[in-house]
Formats: structure tokens, C-alpha cells, sequence
């Protein structure tokens, strides 16, 4: 069952050179309990897909979309303010870089509590219980040391202490994905988690969302530059190039039987340790680089800088589907 439906999602920037279309008919289905990852290069529109189904859009942008369900709400219906309220009990977001996202002036401790759940107390139960506030900070530090143990933080008491200044990137996205995990969430968003990150510092955060997923059963939508390391860890798999969702697959589907040239380029990025590499030879890369925002190509996107593209590339290719494995392309790889 689909926890998140989003369909033919448009997103449109007001800028001095007029209206750009940065994200064009994206769809995204993730299964409920599965891990998605939304894979494409920097600045491919990942970020603004997140913020848009978080409602944190600017004034200047137009968000269309066919369908936008979380759960059984429809998300189009909701106000951007009602939209936020929902952040942080139905969706968490753990960003990139969670340094510069955890309020420098404050310690962790007074952070991680600002996002515990509120209990609501019966007035009456309060007058009764004259030391409810004593109760209160009992349970409150039990949570915090809870989340901590439960990201893999053991030194909770030397770390509840300190400002994110003083802590590691590391320490600071556990800290974050607590946050994250402290209302118990259906869906958590993770935006390039292992940024600017030491690989082995990466491996443990992504452990740590893996068992995430495995023990709470927590959806993840993953988005990452990282085709090789977001693959392992994903169930589902959507490409994006350029604002358009290109291809979107089980593993296996995308592993086996990409149909997408993108798609196709990112897995010959795969580095394999079962094949010999010649000192010094070059790793396989697209031509070309990613257009600025204000200069995209019509129709696909990937025109410029696809090894298979026509002259009708130039119209907008429509969407195939078979058994749950998309691609929007004119010439599909297996099928040419
Ligand atoms: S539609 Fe054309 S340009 Fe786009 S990926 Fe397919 S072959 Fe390449």
C-alpha cells in the first residue's frame, strides 16, 4: 500500500528571467515500511520535491500536482500552514549537514526536548499530583536517553550537555535523526544524510536507518547523489534528472533491467570490486554537465548529454508502466 502518492508534481519559480519549471510531472509512489531513494545529481530537484510535500515552498513558487496523498490525507487540500503541522508527527526531515541545522546556542538536551511529544495532562490529575513537574522531567530525561540509545549514542550524559559546535558531523546527524524518530513518524525524509561525512561515519548512519526501517517498520525516503550506496540500502528506486522523474523500479527492476540511459549511466558508475580497474583509468561519467535552471532543454531534459537521443527527443516522452517499473523515455535501452 502506498503511504506517499504523488503525481505529476510541478513546480514553478517567478525569477528576474521569468517563470522556470524546475520540477516537471515528477511522480513518486513509496510503499508503506519500504525504503525509497530518490536518486539524481546535485541539483536535480530532490530538495524542492521534499519541501514540497512538506509545504516549506517560498511565495515565489507555483506547486501543481495531479495527486499528492500521504496516507488518506490529500496534501493539495491542506493549507501550507496546516501542511507543517503535520511535520514532525506524520513526517521528520533529517537534513544534510545537521550542524548548521541544530540551533548553535543551544544544548542538545533543551533540542532534543523541544521536540519530544507533548503530553496533555487532565487539569485535575495535575492539582492531585502536586509533584507532576518532578514527574515530568523524570519521564522527559528517560525519553531523551531513550532516542539516544536507540540512534547509538551511549555516552547520553557528556553529550546532552554540549552545543552542536562541540560534537562531530556524526554525533550531530544521530542527534538529528533522534529528533526525527521522537514523534514516531510514518514517513522520514533523509536529505543527503552522509554529506561531508568520513565513509566510515556514512556506513554507520546508514546502519542506523536501516535498522530504523527493519525494527519500527519506519518508511524512508532517502535522496542522494549516490547511486551505489543509496541502491544498497533501497527497496524502491526513482531516478531523477533535472526535475523529471525518469525511471522508478524495485531494486531488482532498476538492477537488472534498467530501461533508462540515465539509469543505465548511473550503474555503469558503479565501481565493482569483483573487476580489475587499470591504475589510472578513467571511471565512467555522462558527457556534458547538468543545464542551469535557466537554460533547460525542451522535452526530455537529458537530450544534450544522452548517447541515444533522437530528434523527437525534443517532445516530452509519456510514462511507461509495466508491473510497478516505470521509465519516460523514446528509446528505452531493452526494448531497442
Ligand atoms: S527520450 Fe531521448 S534523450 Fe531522453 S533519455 Fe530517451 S533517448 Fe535519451
Amino acid at each position: 500500500m502506498a503511504l506517499l502518492d504523488i503525481r505529476n508534481l510541478s513546480i514553478d519559480i517567478e525569477t528576474a528571467q521569468g517563470k522556470i519549471r524546475v520540477i516537471d510531472k515528477a511522480s513518486l509512489n513509496i510503499v508503506a515500511g519500504s525504503i525509497h531513494g530518490l536518486i539524481g545529481e546535485s541539483g536535480s530537484g530532490k530538495t524542492l520535491i521534499a519541501k514540497a510535500i512538506l509545504g516549506l515552498h517560498n511565495n515565489n513558487w507555483t506547486v501543481t500536482a495531479d495527486r499528492m496523498y500521504l496516507g488518506k490525507t490529500d496534501l493539495t487540500k491542506l493549507s501550507d500552514k496546516e501542511r507543517r503541522q503535520i511535520l514532525g508527527k506524520e513526517i521528520s526531515m533529517i537534513f544534510q549537514e545537521p550542524s548548521s541545522y541544530l540551533d548553535p546556542s543551544q544544548t542538545i538536551r533543551t533540542q532534543i526536548k523541544s521536540v519530544l511529544p507533548k503530553k496533555t495532562w487532565n487539569l485535575r490529575l495535575r492539582r492531585i499530583l502536586g509533584k507532576i513537574k518532578r514527574i515530568n522531567v523524570q519521564s522527559s530525561r528517560l525519553q531523551i536517553k531513550e532516542l539516544l540509545h536507540k540512534v547509538g549514542v551511549q555516552d547520553d550524559k557528556e553529550i546532552l550537555n554540549c552545543y552542536p559546535h562541540q560534537l562531530s558531523e556524526g554525533v550531530c546527524q544521530k542527534i538529528m535523526i533522534a529528533m526525527a524518530i521522537a514523534n514516531n513518524p510514518s514517513l522520514i525524509i533523509a536529505d543527503e544524510p552522509t554529506t561531508s561525512m568520513e565513509s566510515s561515519t556514512q556506513s554507520q548512519i546508514f546502519r542506523l536507518l536501516y535498522k530504523l526501517n527493519q525494527l519500527n517498520n519506519t518508511t524512508l525516503l532517502i535522496l542522494s547523489n549516490n547511486f551505489a550506496n543509496t541502491s544498497n540500502l533501497s527497496d524502491y528506486m526513482t531516478l531523477i534528472y533535472c526535475g523529471q522523474t525518469v525511471e522508478t523500479g524495485s531494486h531488482k527492476q532498476l538492477m537488472t533491467s534498467a530501461m533508462h540511459p540515465y539509469t543505465q549511466a548511473m550503474l555503469k558508475t558503479i565501481i565493482s570490486n569483483d573487476k580489475m580497474h587499470e591504475h589510472k583509468s578513467e571511471l565512467y561519467t555522462l558527457p556534458g554537465n547538468i543545464p542551469s535552471s535557466n537554460q533547460l532543454p525542451i522535452g526530455c531534459r537529458l537530450g544534450p548529454r544522452c548517447p541515444k537521443a533522437q530528434r523527437i527527443c525534443v517532445t516530452n516522452p509519456t510514462v511507461t508502466t509495466k508491473k510497478g517499473h516505470s521509465f519516460r523515455c523514446h528509446y528505452p535501452i531493452s526494448l531497442s
